[in-house]
């Protein structure tokens, strides 16, 4: 049996990506492995948002040709968001690398490769006799794959073994951020036909999946090309879906964010988690307007005081870059200032990326590395202050979670509907599982409680 192993950079929209490629290649009756050494193929679907990511994958790749020593059938992929503008640099760097697909590349032609692959694969372990003889199992059904179809971008995307069904529900950005790759890498924007997602996410559920994610670059200016349907629509028509699940979304972009999307969200709070990701980047609109973000400070904190509203329960998270080029000290205050304001449940921050094509590379930067760093640090504690108190608030509250996994100490770590982490002590028969929780301890960054029971 041929084994593969894939390592995913970046954001949802890759990790997505990956579980898509991860069932196809299990449909081949192919093994999923979870350690690098014991796969005959690695895939590494890469991300090109941050130059620290893409030196990371680099060096990545360059310790994976060791491997190759130990096991000659030894493959390596890549895909993603790196591989659509630097096949070439790959190749060249790395002349063992069996093939590169890019994000925006067609995704048939990946399920073709990765199905010759495989293919070529099992027969050169029947040549060499040096594993039991592997032949493609014969109730594989290999015309199916060669039906191929432009479904959510192509790839077959059933979902077997994860109480997690990540859904794309388009794929690229017509935005144009100054700093983001995105729109290069992934390409313009188009959105899938919600007959397909709803299809998907109805599967999704058949075969136990309780916890929807619907993913784009930018959720809100989704448009189904059949009917018109928008995602404040589409949002709705998953949430009437039968079962028990949640429903999550990623990323909203505050330039297209309606207040139709805050009322259905509210309409069906049995479903649809009430957590918000919400990045805002900066908090001067001197530096938004130099990110070709198209909102203000102001029009965000109108879409907060929207969420505060409708859904006083919901937890709130953004996305903070530091040190953008022009940004002084005035403009770093008031990005902390907006932080305090709204006070975020979580925030995630980074020091600014450079990222070659983007406007943003060209511009004059202004600050000294080290002197990012203090702001970010500054930042980062300001935040963890907040998070703390309001995590803290939980204490003595029983929160609804969903069960994921065993956490490294020997306890369980779940997800409430906020997205909190939430340890406790319990069976691991309940991975998988819906239970209520009744949080005891809090810190910046988990929450810790006793087991009440399923629910
Ligand atoms: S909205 Fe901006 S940051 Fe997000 S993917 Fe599009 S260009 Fe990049």
């Amino acid at each position: 049996m041929i084994k593969f192993f894939i390592q995913t950079y970046g954001c949802q929209a890759n990790v997505a990506d990956s579980q898509a490629i991860a069932n196809f290649l299990k449909d081949l009756d192919c093994e999923q492995v979870f350690t690098q050494e014991s796969a005959d193929i690695i895939i590494i679907n890469t991300c090109a948002i941050r130059d620290k990511a893409e030196q990371k994958i680099y060096s990545y790749i360059g310790r994976l040709a060791k491997l190759r020593k130990q096991n000659i059938f030894f493959k390596i992929v890549i895909v993603g968001c790196i591989a659509s503008y630097k096949k070439k640099d790959f190749y060249s760097r790395f002349p063992f690398i069996t093939f590169v697909n890019g994000a925006r590349d067609d995704k048939n032609l990946l399920q073709q490769k990765l199905l010759d692959l495989i293919m070529s694969m099992q027969t050169s372990k029947q040549i060499n006799k040096l594993t039991e003889p592997v032949v493609l199992n014969k109730d594989t059904n290999i015309s199916k794959f060669k039906n191929f179809n432009l479904k959510l971008g192509g790839l077959k995307v059933e979902n077997k073994h994860s109480i997690q069904s990540f859904i794309n529900i388009m794929t690229g950005c017509n935005n144009f951020c100054t700093y983001c790759i995105v729109p290069f890498t992934r390409g313009r924007e188009i959105s899938y036909l919600a007959s397909d997602i709803l299809e998907k996410i109805k599967f999704d559920i058949s075969i136990g999946a309780k916890e929807i994610i619907l993913l784009g670059q930018n959720v809100n200016s989704y448009k189904c090309p059949e009917t018109e349907i928008n995602f404040a629509g589409l949002l709705k028509k998953v949430a009437i879906l039968p079962g028990n699940f949640w429903i999550r979304f990623m990323s909203p972009n505050p330039k297209d964010m309606t207040l139709d999307v805050i009322k259905v969200m509210a309409e069906h709070q049995d479903k649809i988690c009430g957590f918000v990701h919400h990045p805002v980047q900066s908090g001067s609109n001197k530096i938004l307007e130099l990110m070709n973000r198209s909102y203000t400070v102001e029009k965000y904190l109108q879409q907060i005081d929207w969420i505060k509203k409708y859904l006083p329960k919901a937890t709130i998270s953004t996305d903070i870059i530091v040190g953008f080029p022009g940004e002084n000290e005035q403009d770093f205050i008031a990005t902390v200032e907006l932080i305090k304001t709204v006070n975020f449940d979580n925030v995630y921050s980074y020091i600014f990326s450079p990222r070659k094509y983007t406007k943003a590379a060209l511009m004059q930067d202004n600050l000294s590395y080290q002197e990012k760093q203090v702001r970010l640090d500054y930042l980062q504690k300001v935040q963890i202050d907040i998070a703390k108190n309001k995590n803290e608030a939980y204490i003595g509250h029983t929160l609804k979670c969903l069960v994921e996994k065993p956490a490294v100490n020997g306890m369980l770590l779940a997800r409430s509907a906020g997205n909190h982490t939430v340890l406790f002590n319990g069976d691991y028969e309940l991975i998988n599982s819906f239970v209520d929780v009744n949080i005891e301890t809090a810190g910046a960054t988990n929450l810790t409680g006793s087991l009440i029971d399923k629910c």
